[in-house]
């Protein structure tokens, strides 16, 4: 083995795996990979295509694979996930490597999602940073804390555009517009690859579009919404020189995407030009069969016509490859295919040079928790936080104030941490603490536990585990309401569970929970002003608390430094800026409510109530609560109208639409400016509103500065998609360009183009 090794290039010197390859590297890996395979038996091949799961402490689905020691052994594993920990993953690699006939080393995936061991905000809120660069560093970071512990291979990042907040892991995704999230997965794959592993985009494709947000469900869709709606973040990850990509569960306009060829092959690999590595998601080759396409045997035949390359637990391919060469199904060029893939994988990540490069003695001790990285951590949490609301500017709280500091999330730091934080080291400061470390006078009462439903509220405690107080609902609100009458201001910290959001959590009530919600209704009637503090994976219904609460700080759930986040926000110490980039609805009769909707035939003006006969409902407002793109700040930001630089525009040539920002509140503050486009004639229906582009600008108290956004005929174009075939063109007549501080408030300017 030691021979093979030798022969291989040392790629790790490349900074950007995806981005390294010179032809030269190419058909020096072509020839490595040639040589090995010629040594590689059917079976070998085989097992290079077979990912089973590791019983772990891990988990993230519900099959489990037997033997996987022996099986690696025998040369029947191409890698593993759901693995963790130094000795555990050297063990593993040295069976691979030692006592595996080719000694060819494994692939270890894990879903490193928003940290390691040094625990980010979740990517719902990453996103409400608007900053790129942030989300390139947590990716950096993370994954250079994975690759201490044996990680090689990131699951991340998660780009499924959603409108639909019931569905859970729309806190594993950046939110409802496809621009912004192709956006971040860029950073994403970035910041990941460049700490040396590799990314795997997901969940190709549609996911995020499952009927009623319930996980899992179909996706039924037009081609014109998929591709100017949804497939753009894929595709921007693919671009941006991800090393694999990981299909998804649903089921796509009847065909699951597993074995969906023209998703995987036609759109993947032939169109997009993918030359990396597919990989299924967890055993979803054998949920085919429950998809009804077949036994294993024909599901697996499927997968891998449709052009999977690694089977994810199920193990169907490790059972029936065989078979299904023998019967003509698939063929061997499949196999070598698939084979290559992976092992060109590998070569790239540079384990045949040192398979336990992720696996450095001593590192991870210099590494994982580094003050630096905590840091780092904590810089992100202050970027995400959402001021919703502040009537009278409630917020900052005066710091010679008495606070009663009530709710379940006031004193559970380890909750904050969120959804797909699997090794969460736990201990976190929590906001109590946070606050009583600042100096702050707080009396604190619990107020309810997160639910009533004691068992479910057990559910919300996976991987996170919260001891329930088994005092009276009654008694438990009484002492709570006792202390706001002691305090001049009371922070109410309520919310979601970290595990009631994430994958198979989907939610049809989207409220805050029941017994929270009477703890607040009380705390209301106190009189007392009242900061909520809202602990959150999506968005949820807040129509009350709007209503009677004079200021909410929506926290998500902002990682390990989440706790001296919040309470630096709520005293001043820093200024809320971010903005939320999923609309909160009014109410979820409105789901899916969105930013870039089409315009309709009988449009109702905003504010104008019910009008019959027109597009609108009887009881609510069309519009979201918040709109994509809301926050507000302890500032405040003025715009000036658009300055155009040009008003046509044709092929081959660039206008710029400018406008200036003025701080003119009394502290420094970040503003998150955006760009949203309308091609206000056309031959398709377009939407209303589509984000184009944004601007995070640094403004001290009265401040103004210039912010200018290039507007090319590129970003303007669309798929014209009504002949049945995507065609990506411009059109010309007039667009209008907007710019402003949410979706809702906007400076408007109009551009012809020729
Ligand atoms: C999820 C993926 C994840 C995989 C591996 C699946 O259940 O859908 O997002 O990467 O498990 O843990």
């Amino acid at each position: 083995m030691r021979k093979l090794f030798s022969l291989a290039i040392v790629f790790a010197v490349c900074i950007g795996l995806g981005a390294c390859s010179s032809k030269s590297d190419d058909a020096k890996m072509d020839k490595f990979i040639s040589d090995l395979m010629g040594k590689m038996t059917i079976e070998e091949k085989i097992g290079q295509m077979n990912l089973p799961v590791v019983p772990s402490e891990i988990v993230t689905g519900n099959q489990f694979t037997e033997d996987v020691l022996g099986k690696i052994k025998a040369g029947k594993v191409g890698g593993i996930l759901n693995a963790y920990g130094y000795e555990v993953l050297r063990d593993y690699q040295k069976v691979a490597v030692e006592e595996s006939r080719l000694g060819i080393p494994l692939l270890v995936g894990l879903d490193v999602i928003h940290g390691y061991k040094t625990i980010f905000p979740v990517p719902i809120a990453m996103a409400s940073s608007w900053n790129p660069d942030l989300m390139e560093k947590m990716a950096y970071i993370a994954t250079q804390e994975a690759g201490t512990e044996g990680i090689s291979w990131v699951y991340n990042p998660m780009v499924d555009v959603c409108r639909d907040p019931r569905w859970g892991r729309v806190v594993e995704g950046t939110g409802e517009d496809a621009y912004l999230n192709g956006t971040f997965a860029k950073a994403f794959v970035k910041g990941c690859q460049d700490a040396g592993a590799a990314a795997s985009v997901k969940h190709l494709a549609l996911y995020g579009a499952s009927e009623g947000g319930r996980d899992y469900r179909e996706t039924d869709m037009s081609i014109s919404r998929m591709y100017n709606e949804y497939l753009y973040p894929y595709k921007a990850a693919v671009e941006a020189g991800t090393l694999t990509v990981m299909g998804s569960f649903n089921d796509i306009n009847g065909i699951p995407a597993t074995a969906n060829k023209a998703l995987l092959t036609d759109l993947l690999r032939d169109e997009w030009g993918f030359d990396g590595m597919l990989v299924s998601d967890y055993n979803a080759v054998g949920e085919l069969v429950n998809h009804s396409m077949g036994d294993l045997k024909t599901v697996t035949g499927m997968a891998i016509n449709a052009g999977l390359d690694m089977d994810m637990v199920t193990e169907g391919v490790s059972k029936y490859a065989e078979d299904l060469l023998k019967d003509g199904t698939i063929s061997e060029k499949q196999i070598d295919r698939a084979c290559r893939k992976v092992l060109e994988v590998k070569y790239k990540l540079g384990l045949f040079d040192n398979p336990y490069k992720y696996l450095e003695e001593g590192k991870a001790a210099t590494t994982l928790m580094s003050e630096a990285n905590q840091a780092a951590a904590k810089e992100a949490a202050d970027q995400v936080l959402v001021l919703l609301k502040n009537e009278d500017k409630l917020l900052p709280l005066d710091a010679s104030k008495t606070i009663a500091l009530v709710g379940p999330l006031a004193d559970e730091g380890d909750q904050y941490s969120g959804a797909w934080s699997c090794l969460d080291p736990h201990g976190h400061q929590s906001l109590k603490e946070a606050l009583e470390d600042r100096g702050a006078k707080v009396l604190y009462a619990k107020g309810s536990n997160f639910l009533s439903d004691a068992a479910l509220e057990q559910q919300g405690a996976f991987q996170h585990p919260y001891i329930r107080d088994e005092r009276s609902a009654e008694s438990l609100v009484a002492e709570a309401v006792a202390a706001a009458r002691r305090a001049d201001v009371v922070v109410a910290a309520l919310g979601e569970m970290a595990a009631m959001t994430g994958e198979g959590v989907s939610r049809a009530d989207i409220r805050i929970p029941d017994c929270q919600r009477t703890l607040l209704e009380a705390l209301y009637k106190t009189g007392k002003p009242i900061v909520l503090v809202l602990f959150t994976g999506r968005p949820l219904i807040l129509k009350w608390e709007a209503e009677h609460i004079p200021a909410i700080l929506n926290t998500w759930f902002a990682g390990s430094q989440a706790g001296p986040a919040i309470a630096d926000a709520l005293l001043g110490n820093t200024n809320p800026s971010g903005k939320i980039t999923m609309s909160f609805p009014y109410d979820v009769g409105q789901i899916p409510v969105y930013h870039n909707m089409k315009p309709v035939g009988r449009p109702v003006a905003k504010g104008a109530g019910y009008v019959r006969y027109n597009s609108c409902y009887f009881d609510i407002p069309n519009e979201p609560l918040y709109p994509f793109g809301f926050g507000l700040s302890y500032s405040t930001y003025e715009y000036s109208d658009i300055s155009l630089s040009a008003s046509e525009l044709a092929e081959g040539q660039a206008l710029t639409a400018s406008v200036e920002v003025k701080n003119t509140g009394e502290v420094d503050g970040d503003e998150i400016v955006q760009l949203y486009i309308r091609d206000l004639v056309s031959t398709e229906s377009r939407p209303v509103k589509e984000l184009k582009g944004f601007k995070k600008v640094h403004l001290k108290a009265g401040e103004s500065a210039k912010v200018e956004f290039e507007i090319t005929p590129d970003m303007l174009k669309w798929y014209y998609c009504a002949s049945g075939k995507p065609d990506l063109k411009l059109e010309s007549g007039e667009f209008q360009i907007m710019i402003g501080t949410n979706n809702e408030e906007v400076k408007s300017a109009i551009i012809n183009v020729k």
